[in-house]
């Protein structure tokens, strides 16, 4: 049954160019296409630069819902999708903290170190950015089912946007390997969930099986929309910082769809002059599951995927779907690779929950990477940079009472913060206080 106005937006999404970064075929922006019909190879939506942006003039005339979004505010790098398709639930805006502890942390000077927080969006993930933009595309060309293989995040954001845009929900997580705050989100929102007795790689291969088969709008970050979304995590960055670039933008990496997104908004910030200096892209992997990292350092010969460990299960990932577009980021920004340790990231995290900014596991990977660059002298003292947090730190409460609460080898951590336990009388306070707060 057609919609009224689905014709005229068939139109405008027929006229978004959507680009094989492998054989370099263009499609048309009105089907849910994740990878070229012709090779196979990942897709980019092409941004129709007419010319210098004045900074002036970003996000104006926006009107309603749409005015709210931190997202949509930058849509004259975005894909054209008609207004009445977007779904927005007002993303972005999030905050660009200063903590001159965390940047002693990580070896640089106060005021050297910014970051940027992600959890401060509406599911609490930087999840959100992509999915306006894919959501709003899957409304558009009228998707009847939208669909994700996800870790946690991206079914939590999914399930939310597609329950705001009215289109229903179909999620495959790995079985009991993601965290209960994001399952819950998910169940909540409505989506429909189905637990896949493997890992995040058998899921998201399993969907993309099911999606060529069946009329389903696969919502991964192999989605070239949903990458244009996730640019704005670098232009809204860089307004915060009066388009004056920092050195070094670090982040975790995982899938590498943000990998990709920030090369390409850094392409685009450059062609349309609101930047002259690139920044260098900074992406962290953890230990267990860094075959990007691993091709980096091996000076990109002998590409591997792995089986992924790691206590950050938002980066959780051996086989990730965006390695090209990743290595093209990098190639672009003069980047690096680089991996941490589960201890590392976790120690991170404790210091950034303890200033009380606080982020989930995988977030804190951007922070003890760059501790790392600055240890190993490829981070130089005196450049700045910023590091990205993806999620908020209610998304693994599981990953804080593990930290905290429970011993490591019959040890318990330094700096665990435990709560005590006292009977309820004001002496037996009075008595624990003296000991915690003295002793
Ligand atoms: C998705 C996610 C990542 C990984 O991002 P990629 O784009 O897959 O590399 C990192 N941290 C959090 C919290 C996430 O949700
Ligand atoms: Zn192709």
């Amino acid at each position: 049954m057609a919609v009224a106005g689905t014709t005229a937006w068939a139109a405008a999404l027929a006229a978004i160019v959507v680009r094989c970064m492998a054989c370099g075929a263009d499609w048309p922006g009105d089907r849910a296409l994740t990878s070229c019909p012709t090779c196979g190879g990942l897709l980019d939506v092409v941004t129709p630069i007419t010319g210098p942006i004045d900074p002036q003039r970003i996000g104006a005339g926006l009107q309603g819902e749409i005015a709210h979004s931190g997202v949509w505010r930058y849509r004259q790098l975005l894909p054209a999708i008609p207004g009445g398709a977007v779904v927005t639930r007002w993303e972005g805006h999030t905050p660009l903290y200063r903590d001159d502890r965390l940047a002693a942390w990580a070896g640089l000077d106060g005021g050297l170190v910014r970051i940027k927080h992600e959890g401060h969006n509406p599911t609490a993930s930087f999840k959100d950015r992509g999915m306006t933009v894919g959501i709003s595309h899957a409304k558009g060309v009228g998707a009847r089912i939208v669909a994700c293989a996800s870790t946690g995040n991206t079914s939590a954001s999914l399930a939310s946007y597609a329950a705001a845009g009215g289109i229903p929900a179909l999620v495959l997580v790995p079985d009991g390997k993601i965290s209960g705050g994001k399952l819950a989100q998910t169940i909540a929102y409505g989506a429909t969930v189905v637990q896949i007795a493997g890992d995040f790689d058998a899921a998201l291969s399993l969907l993309r099986e099911l999606t060529a088969k069946w009329d389903v709008y696969l919502v991964n970050s192999v989605n070239p929309f949903r990458l244009e979304g996730q640019k704005t995590i670098v232009f809204e960055m860089l307004e915060q910082l009066g388009w004056d670039a920092p050195d070094w933008i670090v982040l975790p990496g995982g899938n590498l769809g943000n990998t990709s997104a920030f090369g390409k908004a850094l392409t685009e910030l450059k062609e349309v002059g609101l930047i002259s200096k690139v920044p260098r892209l900074a992406v962290i992997q953890a230990a267990g599951s860094a075959p990007f990292a691993a091709w980096f350092r091996d000076g990109y010969e002998g590409y591997a995927a792995v089986q992924a460990e790691t206590v950050a299960t938002a980066i959780k990932i051996g086989n990730p779907a965006s390695v090209l577009r990743a290595k093209r980021s990098l190639d672009f920004s003069h980047g690096v690779a680089t991996s941490v340790t589960d201890d590392e990231i976790l120690d991170a995290k404790a210091e950034i929950d303890r200033v009380g900014i606080g982020c989930e596991p995988a977030s804190a990977a951007s922070l003890a990477g760059l501790r790392q660059l600055v240890a190993t002298g490829t981070v130089k003292p005196g450049e700045r940079a910023v590091c990205v947090l993806t999620g908020h730190v209610l998304k693994d409460s599981e990953a804080v009472v593990n930290y905290h609460l429970h011993d490591v080898d019959g040890q318990r951590r330094d700096g665990a913060n435990r709560p005590i336990r006292v009977d309820a009388t004001l002496t037996a306070l009075e008595q624990a206080l003296a000991d915690a707060l003295h002793g």
